[in-house]
C-alpha cells in the first residue's frame, strides 16, 4: 500500500524528541495509516494494533460508519458551547440514555474528565442528599487503581511515576487493596464515606480481573451503606470485555457508570457520566461543564460508535474471541510466558525475563513480526485488539506472539 508520508519514521520520531514534551516513551514505530484490526507505518509495513489506542479502537480503526458520522457533522456544525442548544445533542443523550438504562448523562472529553465529574457528583450528592458535613466526604478508591492524569485523580494513585514532585496532593479519598471486601467494609464503617469508585477489571494495572464474586459483594455492601457505586468502565466498557459494561458479567447496576475512549471508537474525545435522575440533578446550571463537552461532532460520533458495536455483535464477538485468545495462549510452551489472564478481549500475559531479555523485548519482537502491542509496568503485555478481529486472523496473531516467544527459547 502507497503511503502519503512526507517524512520517514527516523525524521518523524527525530522531530517529537527535539520539539515534544518527553512524557511518553512509545515504540519505535511511526504510523500513518490504519484499518479495521491493521496499521501501517510510513515505510509502509503492516501492523495488527493489538492495544486499540488502550481500547479506544474497539470498532477498529477508521470505520467508515464512524468516519462519515464525523465528516458530515464536522462540514454542518462543529462546535456551539453549551451556551447555546444543539440539534445532535438531546438525540444522542436519548440514545445512551437508552442503550445503557440510565435517567441522564453528562457529556465530556477524556477520560479523566469524566472521572473528575463523577468525584464532584459523588460529592455534592453527599452533602446535598446523605447529610455529610461540609467538606467531610470521602472516596474509596483501590491500590493500583488509574483514573487518569489529573492533580486530584494522581492524589489517590499509589504509583510514584504517576504522583512524584506533583503535590500537594487532594485529599478526601481513602485508599484500600483492590478484589478485598473485606478492606472496603471496614472502610465504608466511616459514616462520611460517600462513594467507592473502582474499575471492574484494572486495565493499566496489567489487566487484574477480580474473583469472580468481588463486583457483587462491593455492591451489595455500598448499597447497604448508602455509598454510591462508581464503575470506572473507561477501559472496560463499550464491549470490551465481552458485554456492553463488565459491570454486567456480575449483573450490577453501578449508582454512576464512567464511559469513555470507545464510546467514539477513538474518533474524537468524547466521554460520559451516566446516572438516575437523584443523583445527577444535583448538579446545577453553571457549577460544571466543558465547552467541548457534548458538541454535534462528539454527539454523532459517539451515536454511531454505539450503533457499531451494536449492530456488529462486537460483545459477542469479543467474548468468544477472548475465550479462543486465552485457551491458545496458555498451550504456548515458553519459559518466559508465566500467565495468561483476561476478560473478553481485554487480556494481558505476564513475562517472565530470560537472561536480559524483558517483556519490551518480546513487544519489539512481536512488531518485527507485525504485531504491536506495550508492555504495562515492565513485565505485563496487553493484548486487545479492536473487536472486529476475525478468527483467522487471531489465531494468525497467536502465531505471531508464539514466534516472538520461542525467538528467546
Ligand atoms: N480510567 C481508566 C480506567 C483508564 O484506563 C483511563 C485511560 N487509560 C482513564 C480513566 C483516563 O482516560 P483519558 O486518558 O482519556 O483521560
Amino acid at each position: 500500500m502507497k503511503n502519503n508520508s512526507q517524512i520517514s519514521s527516523k525524521q518523524a520520531i527525530e522531530l517529537e524528541e527535539k520539539y515534544g514534551a518527553h512524557n511518553y516513551h512509545p515504540l519505535p514505530v511511526v504510523l500513518s495509516r490504519g484499518e479495521g484490526v491493521f496499521v501501517w507505518d510510513v515505510e509502509g509495513k503492516r501492523y495488527y494494533d493489538f492495544l486499540s489506542a488502550y481500547s479506544a479502537v474497539n470498532q477498529g480503526h477508521c470505520h467508515p460508519r464512524i468516519v462519515s458520522a464525523l465528516t458530515e457533522q464536522a462540514g454542518r456544525l462543529a462546535l456551539t458551547s453549551r451556551a447555546f442548544h444543539n440539534d445532535v445533542l438531546g438525540l444522542f443523550e436519548k440514545y445512551i440514555n437508552e442503550v445503557f438504562g440510565y435517567d441522564k448523562v453528562l457529556p465530556m472529553n477524556t477520560g479523566a474528565e469524566a472521572v473528575e465529574t463523577a468525584i464532584k457528583l459523588c460529592r455534592k450528592w453527599a452533602y446535598q442528599k446523605k447529610g455529610v458535613p461540609e467538606n467531610q466526604a470521602k472516596i474509596v478508591v483501590c491500590e493500583n487503581n488509574f483514573h487518569g492524569r489529573t492533580t486530584t485523580i494522581v492524589s489517590f494513585s499509589n504509583d510514584p511515576v504517576a504522583t512524584k514532585d506533583y503535590g500537594p496532593y487532594t485529599p478526601g479519598f481513602i485508599r484500600i487493596p483492590y478484589n478485598d471486601t473485606d478492606a472496603l467494609e471496614q472502610a465504608l464503617k466511616d459514616p462520611d464515606v460517600a462513594g467507592f469508585l473502582f474499575e471492574p477489571i484494572q486495565g493499566e494495572a496489567g489487566v487484574f480481573v477480580p474473583d469472580e464474586g468481588y463486583l457483587k459483594k462491593t455492591h451489595e455492601l455500598c448499597k447497604q451503606n448508602n455509598v454510591l457505586y462508581i464503575a470506572d468502565e473507561v477501559q472496560t466498557g463499550i464491549a470490551r470485555t465481552g458485554k456492553m459494561l463488565a459491570c454486567e458479567h456480575e449483573g450490577v447496576r453501578p449508582d454512576i457508570v464512567i464511559l469513555g475512549k470507545a464510546i467514539s471508537g477513538g474518533m474524537y474525545p468524547v466521554s460520559a457520566v451516566l446516572a438516575d435522575d437523584d443523583i445527577m440533578l444535583v448538579i446545577k446550571p453553571g457549577q460544571h461543564g466543558s465547552t467541548f463537552g457534548g458538541n454535534p461532532v462528539a454527539a454523532k460520533v459517539a451515536m454511531a460508535a454505539l450503533d457499531v458495536i451494536r449492530e456488529e455483535k462486537l460483545a459477542e464477538r469479543a467474548e468468544k474471541l477472548g475465550e479462543l485468545l486465552r485457551r491458545e495462549l496458555r498451550a504456548i510452551k515458553s519459559e518466559m510466558l508465566t500467565l495468561v489472564r483476561g476478560k473478553g478481549l481485554l487480556n494481558a500475559i505476564v513475562i517472565h525475563p530470560k537472561g536480559d531479555k524483558e517483556a519490551i523485548d518480546v513487544c519489539l519482537k512481536m512488531a518485527e513480526l507485525g504485531l504491536l502491542a506495550k508492555p504495562t509496568h515492565g513485565d505485563k503485555i496487553r493484548f486487545a485488539p479492536p473487536l472486529v478481529i476475525t478468527e483467522e486472523q487471531l489465531m494468525e496473531c497467536v502465531d505471531i506472539i508464539k514466534k516472538a516467544l520461542q525467538s528467546f527459547e
